[in-house]
């Protein structure tokens, strides 16, 4: 804090950032602290956190058993580098493996590099397993996607600001409509590795495809010979009421890409998760990261998997979703002009006649209520999984409200 001077919130959140590029316009909110589902700003206003860092703290900030674990660890050992091995990350995979009902777990970072490395894996079976010819395999991807930032990553990115001025871009992909599983049957060549999809798009707004959409990519990459990679880093891990957003459709993808919660809203952890006979094609050397499957992230990672082995978050997911659902149906109609809504992770269309979503956030943010707007009309919620169905009740009050401001 700066002495006596006082500034306005924007003024202040503008200046704490002179430093920082601006690669994000964030709302004007400076958080200084935060528990369960509750931020607190520098000045000590308190407001409602209906974004979780994009799912990334499904489990509330701060949640007791997750600190507990990350403080343990911080006790014995923090970062080895996969030069050697720890004690700590053959528990983590043995239980992702089995949450995921897999054999393989690759552990990395950030979500962008587990998508990356499911890329990598598609190729190198597509070569040395389906026997596509050198340099020729390719990966199918839907319309509208998000799945991370990296230069290969923005190459089947459809949204100009994600991608302009960033070429040239990495070849091998096919873009199809999204929520058109005939689309990609006929995209398919011989030279195709994967099919990799979000099984709900959620930058885009809370995309959810027609029912069978799932299934059917996986019939038609079974009979194929095409991975099906699923994108859940944002819809896995409980937000939609399932463990994995697949499970609505009772599918199991050939690879799991997985992060944000998986780092229980404290590290970044990802993981890609698959079978033998996928994930297998990997040798010592050809891929890796340095804090990739380091022990505090695997000790992290390890608690996440045993929040979720009750089947609790996801049946709040399940609970707080349909009582979500149910609360903001009189808005539809009234400032707002759809709803998309899958377990506790709802995509609200505003209404042009009453603001952008921008200006709903801001509007939403000085009545204590934190979220945000995505593709220009819309703002996402995806409170954590711990917050109550009471306090749920107060942030679409103050929607409503806020519509009407
Ligand atoms: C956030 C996200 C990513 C990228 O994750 P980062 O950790 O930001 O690199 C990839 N795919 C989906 C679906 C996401 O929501």
């Amino acid at each position: 804090m700066n002495g006596t001077k006082t500034y306005a919130v924007a003024d202040r959140a503008k200046r704490d950032e002179v430093h920082v590029a601006e690669n994000y316009a964030p709302l004007p909110v400076v958080v200084a602290e935060a528990q369960g589902v509750w931020m607190t700003d520098a000045d000590g206003r308190r407001y409602l956190d209906l974004l979780a860092a994009y799912s990334a703290v499904n489990f509330g900030h701060r949640h007791p058993a997750i600190v507990e674990a990350l403080t343990t660890q911080l006790e014995r050992v923090a970062l080895t580098s996969r030069a050697f091995m720890n004690d700590r990350l053959e528990p983590f995979a043995a239980a992702l493996a089995e949450l995921c009902g897999k054999d393989l777990v690759l552990p990395m970072n950030t979500g962008a590099e587990a998508v990356e490395t499911g890329i990598k894996v598609a190729r190198a079976w597509g070569y040395r397993v389906k026997g596509i010819p050198a340099g020729k395999a390719r990966v199918i991807v839907a319309a509208g996607n998000f799945h991370g930032r990296t230069t290969t990553i923005v190459s089947f990115s459809d949204d100009a600001q994600a991608r302009d001025d960033f070429g040239p871009y990495t070849p091998g992909f096919d873009t199809v409509p999204y929520g058109d599983a005939d689309a990609i049957a006929a995209a398919i060549t011989d030279e195709t590795a994967a099919v990799l999809i979000e099984p709900i798009q959620g930058e885009a707004g809370v995309i959810i495809p027609p029912e069978g959409y799932l299934r059917r990519i996986r019939e038609i990459c079974d009979e194929r010979n095409v991975l099906f990679i699923a994108d859940e880093i944002q819809s896995g891990l409980g937000r939609v009421g399932e463990t994995f957003a697949c499970d609505r459709e009772g599918v199991v993808p050939d690879l799991y890409l997985l992060g944000k919660a998986l780092g229980g809203g404290i590290l970044p952890v990802s993981a890609v998760v698959g079978d033998r006979d996928v994930l297998g094609v990997i040798r010592p050397g050809e891929h890796g990261s340095t804090f990739g499957g380091n022990p505090l992230a695997a000790a992290v990672g390890l608690r996440v998997v045993e929040l979720l082995e009750s089947g609790e978050f996801q049946e709040r997911a399940r609970q707080l979703g349909a009582h979500l659902a149910s609360a903001l149906q009189p808005l539809l109609g009234n400032g707002v002009s759809d709803v998309r809504i899958a377990g506790l992770w709802a995509g609200v269309d505003i209404d042009p006649a009453v603001g952008t979503g921008r200006q709903i956030a801001e509007r939403l943010r000085e009545r204590g209520v934190l979220v945000k707007d995505t593709h220009g009309q819309t703002i996402r919620i995806a409170p954590p999984l711990v917050i109550r169905a009471t306090e749920l009740d107060w942030a679409v009050e103050q929607l409503r409200l806020a519509l009407a401001d």
